[in-house]
């Protein structure tokens, strides 16, 4: 899906209490433990267990390209900190939840951003190129 549909449908919904195996929103803590404990839930962790490395790759091509499209969009001129991006991009009440992808923290991720250069990916339009500056 793309962002910017996400965004339309963006909720006021707390974050908290989220199964991103499931994609699912729980109202509370009690109702998480539910959920954690439900047929459904169990069913998607023996999935996962079966492909663990494929689906946290799954969601972290899919983070780094949201998260990506995110700062091309939102600060196209800016040198902006990773910690203002990242934000605005759990605001996104879809969006990858950090410790489902192989960086876990931001600090990772910014980390991985440098030594693969790509925090300095230009956009077309931008005067010059936005580094993520720090978490
Ligand atoms: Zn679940």
């Amino acid at each position: 899906m793309q962002i910017s549909n996400r965004i339309k449908s963006k909720g006021l919904q707390k974050l908290r209490f989220f199964c991103q195996m499931c994609q699912k929103q729980c109202r509370d803590e009690n109702g998480f433990k539910c959920h954690l404990n439900s047929e459904s839930h169990k069913r998607q962790m023996e999935i996962f267990g079966q492909n663990a490395d494929r689906v946290i790759a799954g969601y972290s091509e899919e983070f780094e390209a949201d998260f990506m499209e995110l700062m091309r969009r939102s600060h196209p001129r800016a040198r902006v900190a990773a910690k203002n991006v990242y934000n605005e991009f759990i605001a996104d009440k879809y969006h990858v939840h950090m410790n489902s992808t192989k960086w876990y923290t931001l600090t990772e991720f910014v980390k991985y951003l440098g030594k693969t250069g790509k925090e300095h990916t230009p956009s077309p339009q931008a005067k010059y190129a936005f580094p993520v500056l720090c978490c």
